[in-house]
């Protein structure tokens, strides 16, 4: 496997508060139970802002971020996946929970230099069962901070490549299904429906919060960490 990246201490522009061993353990902490949120719920199309601060809090999330993406069998999962404002994705090209040495978390990452054209099937976790070809770089460089605030940068390829970009476009607020060509969206146009009636039909219920109050929330979420 391809290491993603290189890892350097450079200069350290986020606050990070908080060592691994003087967190809570575990089981002590508090379960935030994020769950992964399904198109066309608004926040998929939030624009995240960089993070400032990393706390005992954030690093928890990204714990639980690591779970759900298990849990539901993917290689990538990014922070608006989980209804956060923040500018951070997780991801494993294995998606092997075992294989800890391929799992990174990439805050504030920023993508550069891409180089040559390749088309791959993606998926989404939050459009479980569509699935499209996708036209990606083949090599991309990277450059983010780690959850201990070390500066990351390198390029990657493979899938790896094709991970960090689909992850990037989700923290601008686009799915891949807006990269699809207009036949192949047509293919998939039965599919989305489903998702925006069932979307719809729990906003009829009131288990779906208006924008306005999802708008509100992720405003004061943002407000506290970028
Ligand atoms: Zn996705």
């Amino acid at each position: 496997m391809l290491r993603p990246y290189v890892s350097a201490c450079k200069t350290r522009i986020l606050t990070v508060s908080g060592t691994n061993h003087d967190d809570a353990p575990p089981d002590e902490a508090p379960a935030l139970a994020l769950q992964i949120i399904h198109y066309p719920h608004p926040t998929l199309r939030h624009v995240s802002r960089p993070l400032t601060r990393v706390d005992a809090e954030l690093r928890r999330m990204v714990a639980e971020m690591f779970d759900l993406m298990y849990e539901h069998e993917g290689v990538g999962l990014a922070a608006n996946q989980v209804d956060l404002p923040y500018r951070l994705f997780v991801a494993n090209p294995t998606g092997n929970p075992d294989e800890k040495d391929a799992e990174a978390a990439f805050i504030n990452p920023v993508l550069s230099g891409g180089k040559g054209q390749v088309e791959g099937e993606e998926g989404c976790l939050s459009i479980p069962g569509v699935n499209g070809m996708v036209v990606r770089n083949a090599r991309i460089n990277i450059e983010a901070y780690s959850l201990a605030g070390e500066e990351i940068s390198g390029e990657v390829e493979g899938l790896m490549a094709r991970i960090v970009q689909h992850e990037v476009d989700h923290l601008d607020g686009r799915l891949f299904i807006d990269r699809l060509t207009p036949t192949q969206l047509a293919e998939i146009r039965d599919d989305l429906e489903e998702f925006e009636i069932d979307f719809d039909s729990r906003r009829n219920t009131g288990e779906m919060p208006s924008d306005e109050a999802i708008a509100a929330r992720l405003a004061e979420l943002s407000r506290l960490r970028t």
